[in-house]
């Protein structure tokens, strides 16, 4: 097979740990006598510094031929620390959305069992959690009207959503869900917000085409409780924008670590897969990142983009592998962890290829 892969490095830790998404990628071209053909692009603060602009007129004409997108993370303490700033990393990247369409984010909460005690949860209310979390990405307070009164004491960011986007989304989330468990929570906060009464609305309607599929509907604040206390009693969860961005994060934590989860963005063309983290200022440049959501968001590629699955299967083996002979970067390491597989990015990095190249893992 044929491919053109354009890699985003983008800021931080974001082209640490992309650099192994991208050799994972070469490595599985190798063993499956596939060619896929490497292009690289600038998003975000190294693309501010460079050419004035979070996204390039030429990363997007980039993006928009190639086949699928790795990501790595935009974002850079000067921004953080200064909310007056008008070009700002982070706008790179939700324009990229926009413009690709990619109004679906998945984000799976893959729980491999070597990991269970690096979870702050009890390990017996992870074991068997498998979720798949559907965030929309192209509408809510991203996107809505911003606006700061002339003596700047008043902002409003509006929550706008269409029938259409809900739609559009609820199908995606409901397909997965015919392959999964057939059981969908719809999480929103409709005794509040009109647009969550469009999206329950929406969903309602939906459902009746899916009459195989279990539909819920939980508000976000009990979601946010029902995560941690029970996370085995949800299969996929659909929700908002903003609801989604601090779901998943929350879920992070069930897989152990940020450093854990992939997620796929994919609309109606070219698929865009990224960690769920972000530039992480305070570990880049350390050789302290975990590379292995990078890893794993190129199973995630290899899977939804070019249809794969036998080498996505041999890229979540070789993670599994890994974990199971002991290896941890510091983020997942706990206190039974022996000290000399406590492993920086690099090393880490090595070691999955190695285990790949090496055909160590097959399906
Ligand atoms: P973050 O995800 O960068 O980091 C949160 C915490 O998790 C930090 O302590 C960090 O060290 C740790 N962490 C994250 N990824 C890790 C990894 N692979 N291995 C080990 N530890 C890891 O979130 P933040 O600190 O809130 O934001 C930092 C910057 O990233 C900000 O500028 C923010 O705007 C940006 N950001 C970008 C994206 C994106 O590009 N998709 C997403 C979130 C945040």
């Amino acid at each position: 097979m044929n491919k053109n892969i354009l890699v985003i490095p983008g800021d931080g830790i974001g082209p640490e740990v992309t650099a192994w998404g991208k050799a994972v990628l070469a490595q599985i071209a190798t063993n499956f006598g596939h060619e896929f053909t490497f292009d690289e692009a600038l998003m975000g603060h190294a693309a501010i510094e460079a050419t004035g602009s979070p996204l390039p007129d030429e990363t997007l004409d980039k993006a928009k031929k190639s086949d699928a997108i790795l990501f790595g993370a935009v974002g850079h303490a000067l921004y953080d620390n200064d909310p007056s700033l008008k070009v700002r990393p982070e706008q790179g990247l939700l324009k990229i959305r926009k413009e690709l369409g990619l109004y679906a984010n998945l984000r799976p909460i893959l729980l491999f069992d070597e990991l269970l005690n690096a979870s702050s949860i009890k390990a017996n209310i992870l074991k068997g959690t498998d979720i798949l979390f559907f965030r929309e990405l192209t509408g809510d307070v991203y996107f809505g009207e911003k606006t700061r009164s002339e003596d700047r004491n008043t902002a409003s960011d509006l929550m706008i959503y269409h029938r259409y986007e809900v739609e559009r989304i609820a199908h995606k989330a409901y397909e997965a869900a015919m392959k999964r468990n057939k059981r969908l929570c719809s999480v929103d906060k409709a005794n509040v917000l009109e647009s969550s009464r469009l999206w329950r609305e929406t969903i309602q309607e939906i459902s009746k085409q899916y009459p195989e599929v279990e539909t819920e509907h939980m508000f976000i604040d009990n979601a946010a409780m029902q995560l941690i206390k029970d996370p085995k009693r949800f299969d996929v969860v659909l929700t908002a924008n903003l609801f989604g961005d601090i779901l998943t994060d929350e879920a992070s934590q069930i897989a152990g670590s940020m450093g854990m989860l992939a997620s796929a963005s994919v609309g109606d063309g070219t698929g865009f897969f990224e960690p769920i983290h972000g530039s992480a200022h305070d570990i880049a440049g350390k050789n302290l990142a975990n590379p292995l959501a990078s890893i794993l968001s190129v199973a995630l590629m290899l899977d939804i983009s070019f249809g794969l699955k036998e080498e996505a299967k041999v890229v979540l083996n070789a993670v599994d592998h890994v974990l199971k002979e002991g290896y941890r970067t510091n983020d997942i390491a706990d206190g039974s962890t022996n000290p000399y597989h406590v492993l920086g990015t690099q090393e880490m990095g090595k070691l999955v290829l190695k285990f790949i190249a090496e055909k160590a893992v097959t399906i």
